[in-house]
């Protein structure tokens, strides 16, 4: 999959922002909310574009291969739901940026997400599924290094136990109740270093207890060995043979999630109905939103706060109601579907661009006019073309998905 930056997007013409909905977090959450957004633009009456802004691998903490769908009859491990997740929004696929966002501050009637590498991104409206942890690339070391605690108190200790006497330089994860185990865990190991959320309120820097964050595991001939740290003080190298990541206290924990957004006291978004926030347009889904913390929980969640913030996008581009669950009573949409190669035009159709270049070659001049304000009718007279032969031209680029009409 193809890594974008901010740059990539075309600049949507009438509306100041970079793209209509972003969506942060690549985990079940946010994928789910990514391929329901994704098919809805798929269809091309229904104008949208959207972009996943994901820190760490595409499909989250499921991809940690240990959180399996389970139920009386099924078993799926967490490996086939992200290799599915993953495979659909590769053959279709959506731009994604891999960075981190840090802050999500509302401007009128947009949002500004701040990127950690320095940029930001503009957009409408905003899908916060960024779960409880940014966990770049533990993925790669897990149970190769990596592990996490879970379950009850005593397995905590349990696994704390176990695993902390047997390893030299240890790096324990977790929220800001970590610290109550900080004796614990030094007395089971005096190397280990416990690290905490950097906004962490009441934890601070001592002795072995770090405020900041993991920003990359290193490792030599695939073992693990250490690890790049970002902490008040700047950025820290340690040495590091084994990460246990310590759930639960994350999951008491504050200081979680980007600055800006409305937090419950316990450090979670805070949503309303249909997944929605007490900001308009912002929406939240998953793991970030707190318990239940299960990966179906965070996709259906995740499936509605996409029609939830394409519904909020549509009224307010074109204040309209979208025809969104009305697929099979709109005979345009149905017919779209049934052959969606073969879009029905008319020439008052307003056509806008979704991609910044244009795919078919040779239709470049006519690529630049679609801009969302003029109308095919008008497209024709200054293209000098026929009706016949303008909307051919059109239906190549949207069999490339590359434009969309915005209502009339
Ligand atoms: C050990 C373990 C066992 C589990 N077992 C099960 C189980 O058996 N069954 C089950 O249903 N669930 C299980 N779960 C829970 C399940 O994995 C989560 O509920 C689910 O992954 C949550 O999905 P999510 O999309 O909300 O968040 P996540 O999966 O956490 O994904 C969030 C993504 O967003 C990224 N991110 C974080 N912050 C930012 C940011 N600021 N900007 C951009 N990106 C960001 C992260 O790097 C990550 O890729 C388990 C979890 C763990 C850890």
């Amino acid at each position: 999959m193809q890594s974008k930056t901010a740059a990539d997007f075309p600049w949507t013409g009438s509306h100041p922002w970079d793209v209509d909905i972003a969506i942060v977090g690549g985990g079940p959450a946010g994928l789910a909310a990514a391929i329901r957004l994704r098919w809805l633009k798929s269809m091309p009456p229904l104008p949208l574009s959207t972009c996943l802004i994901n820190s760490g691998p595409l499909g989250g903490l499921a991809c940690l291969g240990n959180s399996i769908l389970t139920g009386p009859g099924l078993a799926f491990p967490a490996a086939g739901l992200v290799s599915r997740l993953r495979d659909d929004l590769d053959r279709w696929p959506l731009p994604i940026l891999n960075n981190k966002v840090i802050g999500v501050e509302r401007r009128h009637d947009y949002f500004r997400l701040q990127l950690e590498d320095g940029g930001s991104l503009r957009a409408a409206a905003v899908i916060m599924a960024c779960g409880m942890l940014d966990i770049r690339n533990m993925a790669r070391f897990w149970r190769q290094g990596v592990l996490a605690t879970f379950g009850n108190r005593a397995n905590i200790f349990t696994i704390l136990r176990r695993e902390l006497p047997a390893c030299r330089q240890p790096l324990v994860l977790g929220g800001a109740h970590l610290s109550r185990l900080q004796q614990t865990i030094t007395t089971l190991n005096a190397n280990a270093t416990l690290l905490v959320p950097p906004s962490c309120q009441g934890a601070a820097d001592t002795g072995n207890l770090l405020q900041g964050e993991l920003l990359e595991l290193r490792e030599s001939a695939g073992v693990l060995k250490g690890a790049l740290l970002k902490t008040d003080t700047g950025l820290v190298e340690k040495q590091v043979d084994r990460v246990i990541i310590e759930f639960n206290s994350l999951e008491l924990g504050r200081g979680l999630l980007p600055s800006g957004l409305p937090c419950l006291e316990n450090g979670y978004l805070q949503t309303t109905t249909n997944c929605r926030t007490t900001i308009s347009g912002l929406f939240g889904a998953g793991d970030c939103t707190g318990p239940p913390f299960a990966a179906l929980v965070a996709m259906g969640q995740g499936a509605e706060a996409a029609f939830a913030a394409y519904d909020y996008v549509h009224r307010m581009k074109y204040n309209l109601e979208p025809a969104l669950f009305a697929y099979f009573g709109d005979s345009r949409v149905k017919d779209n579907l049934a052959a969606p190669d073969d879009f029905p035009l008319r020439a008052e159709l307003v056509p806008a661009r979704l991609l910044r270049e244009c795919p078919v070659a040779g239709l470049e001049d006519l690529w630049h006019c679609l801009d969302g304000r003029t109308s095919l009718g008008a497209l024709c007279q200054r293209q000098g073309l026929g009706e016949e032969e303008l909307f051919r031209r059109i239906n190549q680029l949207v069999k490339e998905r590359a434009l969309t009409f915005c209502p009339l």
